[in-house]
């Protein structure tokens, strides 16, 4: 016995899963094997007349362990995968026809694989406690319930249901659970194991509804009701609304269910193999689950922090500026326990940044997120002040002026002569480099950037910036803040623009390219969307307002003389200062935006760039500007401005929205297949400008086989 602890008393056993040496019980290939052998046990013994599946640890289950799946990925073709998922769902089917009742006794997360198993079992439990939540979330890395759930599940609650909770991927806490007939008793906490053994004493009949003789669904007589055959097809509209193309998923769990449903179980059981077996050996998933829950968990963990120093915590943090930044910096900061002092230039703003938190604590109070106590209590650690004075207790200080050389630079010897002598400085910089900051400060070695995005409440990636000089141990207490903060960072070295904003100059200067060349403005925004990005390069523009990409290129043309001027900024320069369009702000940029109604392109477009008569091909925009990302961020990589590819798909993902089924920008390049990527590329190059010659790395890798080193 292993992971699994196994009693038999009055004629019932009791298995408790207790994964040895982990925090949690996980779905694996030897838990499988164990639990398959248990039940060939339990099976032939005479003297059990039921069983009850319980957990030893606070998770009933979590599913299968997403490292292990990522490490399987690598390598898995569909056969692999199909084999892999038949062997679980033939555990489970081995559970729910043993001959005995079987009882899921849950009293904290039953998830994925974890719920799969509750849905195997006769009856599920559940204790009426918060954490004893039920759910299918595979949905949401790129997979499908892979041992049963698309079968169970809408043979026990019907269609509908069954594909709002494989679709939404959810939790559902005990109330709705019981109501959704996700579980089918809720019981004070404590009460569980006796619930169970009072049912399993009343001698229930262990068969499963659909294994019954002439079982069919309600929404089926042998086929699907139109009625219910019609929620697929308005389904598959809603789903193609909003993932476009590039989720494969959803869509195939819609297939799952309207084709499993139609025939026997084992049947179904082995379409939804097929349908998983597809998903995990396409990329999509394994980028999915690489960078937004592996390395995203590596990266909150602290992956980049150096080794060797010890941890350190902020209780009083100093900050310059309260505007957009400062104040949203704040709140995070004081919404983590962390006293914050709000230094600005008069009362008057140092209170408006303050006034900042006050607004998004009362948002959350009025939707019950928050109690009114706890909402002052945040309040209150924030002090607003214009006195340096009061940064003499400071632990760390973080600088949010406007981007300005000069004035950060009268901020920072400032504050300097204030702080304690081994304070650290962080600047939020988006553009400045880190390095020439740092010559204000007489400490070069504790001044690092901390470059936050907006909004900071929502936005959980922090860009952290090298300097020449910075030491590791200021990058170690720069990461501690980080995750004291509750937020993500990736490590970066210092250079013009860092990644994050470098890289996403690469994007909208691209939909300028598309508009000069005479590309029909509706194509450029349609084909970003269906590439996956929230919103298209123009309207991106118009949002982060016009002046500011021209301001990054002047300010680049002014200092670096290896500096070469886009073509594009002519198109910034009409816009913005001879047409008088910059953006939102200015109520009128690429887009128009009517008082009332909602935003449109603007129709005076065309006159000032007009659209020519042959238009390509949806999918070379959506390359393009696709493309012209993962091209920079190579260089970036090459060049050393990045140093692990996780931190270039992380700061992707989570900084600009790239889109996630493509793991991030380098995750990309390995998707479509690096020789492939190369070949294009120089393609791309040849056709529309140098910008998208790959580089001398991605050429050697083409050439070795090798892949990025993650
Ligand atoms: P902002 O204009 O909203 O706020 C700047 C604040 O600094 C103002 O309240 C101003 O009064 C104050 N200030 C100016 N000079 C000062 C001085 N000498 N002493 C004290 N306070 C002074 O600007 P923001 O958008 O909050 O940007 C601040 C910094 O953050 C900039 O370096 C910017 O590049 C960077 N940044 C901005 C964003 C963004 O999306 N806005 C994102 C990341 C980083």
């Amino acid at each position: 016995m292993n992971d699994i602890q196994l009693e038999v008393s009055g004629g019932i056993a009791t298995l408790k899963l207790d994964a040895r040496g982990a925090a949690v019980n996980t779905v694996s290939p030897p838990w499988i094997e164990e639990m398959m052998s248990v039940f060939e046990a339990l099976k032939v013994d005479a003297t059990v007349r039921g069983v009850i599946i319980a957990s030893a640890k606070p998770t009933f289950m979590a599913g299968a362990d997403l490292k292990y799946i990522l490490g399987r990925m690598a390598d898995i073709d569909e056969a692999e995968g199909f084999a892999f998922s038949q062997r679980g769902t033939a555990l489970h089917r081995l559970i729910e026809t043993c001959g005995k009742p079987v009882v899921a006794v849950i009293e904290g997360p039953a998830l994925g694989g974890g719920y799969e198993l509750a849905l195997a079992c006769t009856r599920r439990i559940v204790a009426d406690l918060p954490q004893a939540v039920v759910g299918l979330p595979e949905v949401h890395v790129g997979l499908l319930p892979g041992s049963g759930g698309t079968q169970r599940l809408p043979r026990l609650v019907g269609v509908e249901r069954a594909l709002e909770v494989l679709l939404q991927g959810r939790s559902y806490a005990p109330e709705a659970a019981l109501e959704l007939g996700l579980v089918d008793e809720r019981v004070p906490a404590g009460a569980v194991l006796d619930a169970a053994r009072r049912w399993i004493g009343s001698t229930p009949d262990p068969v499963r509804a659909w294994d019954r003789k002439g079982f069919a669904l309600e929404q089926s007589d042998g086929l699907l009701k139109p009625p219910t055959a019609a929620l697929f097809q308005q389904a598959t509209g809603s789903l193609l609304a909003k993932y476009g193309c590039n989720y494969p998923a959803p869509v195939s769990i819609l297939s799952c269910v309207f084709e499993g449903v139609q025939v026997p179980i084992e049947a179904g059981l082995r379409i939804e193999s097929r349908h998983f077996a597809r998903l995990i050996a396409n990329p999509v998933s394994r980028n999915i689950i690489r960078t937004g829950f592996v390395n995203k968990g590596r990266a909150q963990a602290g992956a980049r922090r150096p080794e060797g120093v010890p941890k350190a915590t902020v209780r009083k943090l100093g900050i310059l500026g309260a505007g957009m930044m400062g104040a949203g910096i704040a709140y995070a900061a004081a919404r983590a326990g962390i006293e914050v002092v709000l230094l600005d230039t008069s009362m008057e703003a140092a209170s408006k940044g303050v006034q900042y938190s006050a607004k998004l604590l009362s948002k959350e109070t009025a939707r019950g997120r928050r109690s009114e106590a706890d909402a002052a209590s945040i309040l209150n650690r924030i002090t607003p002040v214009v006195d340096y004075a009061a940064l003499a207790e400071v632990d760390l200080v973080v600088e949010a002026v406007f981007e300005d050389t000069a004035v950060k630079a009268e901020v920072t010897r400032k504050a300097q002569a204030v702080i304690r002598p081994d304070v650290l400085f962080a600047s939020n910089t988006s553009t400045l480099p880190i390095s020439r900051l740092a010559e204000a400060f007489a400490r070069p070695q504790h001044f690092i950037g901390l470059h936050f995005f907006s909004p900071v409440e929502r936005m959980e990636l922090v860009e952290v910036i090298l300097g020449r000089r910075t030491e590791p141990a200021a990058l170690a207490q720069a990461l501690d803040f980080v995750a004291q903060i509750r937020k993500t960072p990736i490590v970066v070295n210092d250079a013009r623009g860092f990644y994050t904003s470098r890289v996403f100059q690469t994007l909208i200067h691209e939909g300028m390219a598309l508009l000069a060349e005479g590309v029909a403005p509706a194509l450029i925004e349609n084909a970003a969307r269906q590439a996956g990005l929230p919103v298209g390069p123009l309207a991106l523009l118009d949002e982060v307002s016009l002046a500011l990409p021209l301001k990054i290129v002047r300010q680049a043309m002014a200092e670096d003389a290896a500096y070469v001027r886009p073509a594009t900024a002519d198109v910034l320069e009409l816009m913005a200062e001879r047409l008088g369009r910059g953006g939102r702000k200015t109520g009128q940029g690429f887009y128009e935006y009517p008082p009332e109604g909602s935003k449109r392109l603007w129709r005076g477009l065309g006159e000032h760039f007009p659209v020519r008569d042959r238009q390509p091909d949806v999918e070379e925009v959506k390359k393009r500007i696709l493309y012209v990302q993962s091209i920079e961020t190579a260089r970036c990589l090459e060049e050393g401005v990045l140093t692990h590819p996780a931190d270039a798909d992380l700061g992707a993902v989570l900084g600009w929205a790239f889109p996630a089924w493509t793991g991030g920008t380098l995750s990309l390049i390995e998707t479509v297949g690096i020789g492939v990527f190369v070949e294009e590329c120089e393609r791309l190059a040849a056709c529309y400008g140098a910008r998208f010659a790959p580089t001398r790395q991605l050429r050697e890798m083409a050439h070795s086989g090798a892949g990025f080193s993650y």
